[in-house]
């Protein structure tokens, strides 16, 4: 066993300085994957900085349609915030979707984006895993991977990224906030993660001890009828095999913007772009759907336990485009 020391920041400045000064220390938020990880000895922090009651749980609803929400926020509380249910309800869904309600109570908006991989090789210390140890290998590439990624990947690292409320961020285009020793930052949401390529323990851009200490989602009014729609091999607690976050603008049957992002396919929260581009400008109809999806499906490389979410992620991205174009779509 070994020993964990424990302290509780009392603000934002002091928690920052004492993760910064200390590499071997960690934040602790919620602790849903965190503390699982210290169990099966995959992070092993010699102390850890408590930072739940600092005063970043609130939920501001902006006078110009966006919002702020704090990094502490539990999962739960902003998926029912009126503000996130009536203007971004992909967002609100795919945080419903996310966790069981146990876990929604109690993991906060900050340490989902930071949720680790959940490879199996990553969470077993015995197993080579370059994102665990740089430079052991990926045990995957020749094990069992049939919910890796096929978008996004390296020689390196082929795991698939987590979150679901983070594909919506993604569509949204949010903004994460942070705060370090040199001040505070922003750093957009699609840039927040980082694809494996040579380096897949380096998951995002923090300096060492920067704190998120917000997320920012800008207006977007045709995300009012938005969708997250997730796929997942049960109904209930499961990782998705693919899922799509889709907002349309339309007008008169006219595609004049499209917010596009997958889960469940990718290394990081995948924004669609190549998808997007195809059919702003276009007629909301199946056959263009299918175009785009497979135009951001093209560039999938599979390998052979998992070459079938390549036509699941198409399909799921059709049918959200197909439901949310059905509903009339969005405003641009
Ligand atoms: Fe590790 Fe990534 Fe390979 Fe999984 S896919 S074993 S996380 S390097």
């Amino acid at each position: 066993m070994r020993a964990i020391s424990y302290t509780r920041a009392t603000d934002v400045p002091a928690a920052v300085a004492a993760v910064t000064s200390d590499p071997g220390s960690s934040y602790l938020a919620g602790g849903t994957t965190e503390v699982d990880l210290l169990r099966l000895d995959v992070l092993r922090p010699h102390r850890l900085v408590d930072i739940n009651r600092l005063p970043l749980a609130g939920i501001e609803d902006r006078s110009d349609g966006g919002l702020l929400v704090g990094a502490l926020a539990r999962m739960s509380e902003v998926a029912e915030a009126r503000a996130v249910v009536e203007r971004f309800p992909m967002l609100s869904q795919a945080l419903l979707l996310g966790a069981s309600a146990q876990l929604r109570n109690m993991a906060s908006m900050g340490g989902n984006l930071m949720q680790r991989v959940r490879c199996s090789y990553y969470r077993d210390p015995e197993s080579a895993c370059n994102k665990r140890v740089p430079g052991s290998g990926c045990s995957a590439l020749e094990g069992v991977h049939r919910g890796h990624a096929i978008l996004g990947t390296s020689e390196h690292c082929i795991a698939t990224h987590p979150s679901d409320m983070a594909v919506a961020l993604v569509a949204l285009d949010a903004v994460v906030h942070v705060e370090g020793t040199k001040g505070s930052r922003t750093i957009p949401v699609d840039d927040f993660f980082l694809l494996p390529e040579d380096t897949p323990e380096r998951e995002h851009p923090l300096t060492p001890g920067e704190l998120i200490t917000a997320i920012e989602v800008p207006p977007v009014p045709m995300a009012r009828r938005s969708l997250y729609l997730k796929v997942r091999d049960r109904e209930s607690y499961e990782f998705a095999l693919a899922s799509a976050a889709v907002a349309l603008a339309l007008e008169d049957g006219v595609i004049r913007g499209a917010r596009l992002a997958l889960g469940g396919v990718a290394t990081k929260p995948w924004r669609a772009h190549r998808a997007e581009d195809i059919l702003v400008g276009e007629r909301a109809d199946v056959d263009v759907f299918v175009r785009a999806a497979a135009a951001e499906l093209a560039p999938a490389l599979t390998r052979p336990m998992n070459g079938f979410k390549a036509e699941l992620a198409r399909r799921t991205l059709v049918r959200a485009l197909q439901t949310v174009a059905a509903q009339g779509g969005g405003t641009a």
